[in-house]
């Protein structure tokens, strides 16, 4: 296994529509091995495939930080089919070091994945698992959590990178 570099908003992959996966061989799985390594390395709870500057549709997420192994799970070709209510706290995004501003999200999401063998789930998720679904569903279609913010916070949040640019504390 080996750690993956994390590229950093607003490299253009990031901002690019993923490309469905086709293959499920061991070269999908050494590369879902590393994300995940990559992952838990960065002390995040979900990394998509772009932000390892890989325009796939993939992510890994656990919302245990490593603590519950159930709740390790990759998503490939993820999807949304169903959600509900709305929640708004504070979140962060691994390509977005520092950041961490309010975004209001459904309270309730229902993914639909295919695992690395290629065998379609479903996962239904409230509160942090909803949020993190679909910000890392959202990854794989070029969307980042900027996106999602009000125009306030979103301001506040490009100027904060642009400070960090500045000190040459943001890659
Ligand atoms: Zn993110």
């Amino acid at each position: 296994m080996s750690l993956l570099k994390i590229v950093n908003y607003p490299a253009s992959v990031l901002l690019s529509v993923g490309k469905p996966v086709e293959r499920f061989d061991d070269k999908l799985k050494t590369f879902v091995s590393d994300m995940f390594e990559t992952m838990y390395e960065a002390k995040g709870v979900g990394l998509a495939a772009p932000q390892v500057a890989v325009a796939s549709r993939i992510f890994v997420m656990d919302c245990s930080g490593g603590e519950d192994e159930t709740q390790k799970i990759a998503a490939i070709n993820p999807e949304i089919i169903h959600t509900e209510g709305e929640q708004t706290g504070d979140e962060g995004c691994l390509s977005f070091p520092g950041i961490y501003l309010p975004v209001t999200r459904n309270l309730r999401a229902i993914l639909r994945a295919r695992d690395i063998d290629g065998n379609w789930f479903e996962l239904d998720g409230e509160e942090l698992t909803a949020r993190c679904v679909l910000h890392e569903t959202d990854h794989c279609d070029g969307i980042v959590f900027l996106d999602r913010m009000t125009v306030l916070k979103r301001e506040m949040a490009k100027r904060k990178i642009k400070q960090l640019q500045k000190t040459g504390k943001w890659e």
